[in-house]
């Protein structure tokens, strides 16, 4: 085969290799297995913990408004002990009342928290084991994919390297040409031709079309780059 056609076949199944690992490093195939129900008992469960970790919050705001509506009552009680006549005496106990009935409603509150508060560990509980389970599986895939996926990036660096010395040995006009080709033809540049099934003439594996005999032994001698007349593709014996 004319050497330069012979470096433009590898440099398309290097890029093609390159092509594949990329793709395998984007979405990795060791993981695609349980990635789909790792994320989605990952969002439940963090779900969940969102809504146990506000009610707790919720429950402690309302803990501590108790615990000043308690010191304010203690602080009245003080007061009472002072006042000097039966008005400021009302006044202070009908102050303490209202208090009062503000920490009855208050416990209510607090009695919701508590109880959302279980519900949600509830289901945290509930979750938990098959989360164990995913969350194990997962890892032990991760750690098989960093593996994997060193693998893949040495080979992709030294794919890389190839492609560059690839490159270097191929006169400008021709490399150019490769490019725009392997760019139109969605990276297949370079293609065999083909024995017509049953016929005697030979074609364009990458479009079909027959070539014109000429053609076909220009080709053969592999002189010079010919292309295909209908997919420009660049032809090979
Ligand atoms: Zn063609």
């Amino acid at each position: 085969m004319n050497p330069e056609l012979k470096t433009l076949v590898e440099l398309q199944d290097n890029l093609s290799q390159q092509t594949r690992i990329t793709r395998q490093l984007e979405n990795p195939e060791t993981l695609r297995a349980v990635a789909g129900e790792y994320a989605a008992v990952l969002k439940v469960k963090e779900e969940h913990e969102a809504a146990l970790e506000a009610a707790r919050a919720g429950k402690k705001a309302l803990e501590a408004q108790a615990e000043e509506k308690r010191g304010q009552i203690a602080a009245l009680r003080q007061q009472m002990q002072m006042v000097r006549n039966q008005k400021e005496y009302s006044a202070i106990l009908n102050s303490i009342d209202q208090i009062q009935r503000g920490l009855t409603q208050h416990d209510e509150a607090l009695k919701q928290k508590g109880a959302a508060e279980e519900v949600q560990r509830k289901a945290l509980d509930e979750i938990l084991p098959r989360w164990n389970d995913i969350s194990g599986r997962h890892a032990g895939l991760e750690a098989q994919w960093s593996g994997q996926k060193r693998a893949l990036e040495e080979k992709l660096e030294a794919l890389r390297h190839e492609q560059k010395f690839l490159e270097r040995n191929l006169p400008e006009p021709v490399k150019a040409l490769f490019w725009k080709t392997h760019t139109l033809r969605q990276g297949l540049a370079v293609v065999p031709v083909v024995l017509k099934e049953g016929r005697p003439e030979h074609s364009c594996s990458g479009c079909h079309i027959i070539l014109r005999p000429q053609q076909y032994a220009d080709v053969a001698a592999g002189k010079e780059i010919i292309r295909c007349d209908q997919c420009q593709r660049i032809l090979y014996v």
